[in-house]
């Protein structure tokens, strides 16, 4: 092959290989977001990867995700006065990626690790059950995208909110969980 030949067919494959560890996204249009402005990530690509639960209602339809995402970024705004919706992504038990706050922004989900971490929720209350695998596939696959797109770290740490802040977020069976995730680390 000649040397521009073999540099596209190597750009496609890189592309192929990024884009097949991607989950079904949902861009913030998709879900019907308001416009926000947020600050870019300092520390990029992300170190650290948080994971949470809404403590909310679970979804398992795109209409019924949607109107979850909606009505958490109202209460982000509204409520709590923020920019925008905490998360930099969430993931419904549809099987979807939804974009908060999105890649290479700031997010405030968990204080002291808002700057250095890409914060990603489960909606849903999971204390007592774990995320279906829809939602766990749809969360390693979200990481995996995010390495290869070069937003988190090839050596990122994933920890759960409650190592970052006094709260029982994720919930107790979900974070039980998460402890058998790659790069889990129990001492951040
Ligand atoms: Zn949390």
């Amino acid at each position: 092959m000649g040397r521009s030949v073999t540099v596209l067919v190597f750009a496609l494959a890189s592309l192929a290989l990024a884009s097949a560890q991607c989950p079904r996204i949902i861009n913030r249009a998709g879900w019907g977001a308001r416009s926000a402005s947020t600050g870019t990530l300092p520390n990029r690509p992300a170190p650290w990867v948080v994971i949470h639960h809404t403590a909310g209602a679970h979804c398992t339809t795109d209409a019924a995700c949607a109107q979850q995402m909606r009505n958490i970024q109202a209460m982000h705004i509204d409520t709590n006065r923020w920019a925008d919706i905490g998360y930099n992504w969430c993931v419904g038990e549809n099987g979807a990626a939804y974009e908060g706050r999105g890649w290479g922004r700031q997010g405030a989900h968990a204080p002291s690790f808002n700057d250095r971490s890409v914060g990603i929720c489960v909606l849903g209350t999971f204390t007592n059950g774990i995320p279906n695998v829809a939602a766990r596939n749809a969360v390693q696959q979200l990481i995996s995208c995010g390495v290869a797109a070069g937003h988190i770290s090839n050596s990122y740490w994933l920890i759960g909110h409650r190592q970052a802040n006094p709260t029982a977020c994720p919930g107790d069976a979900f974070f039980n969980h998460i402890r058998t995730w790659p790069r889990f680390n129990p001492n951040p």
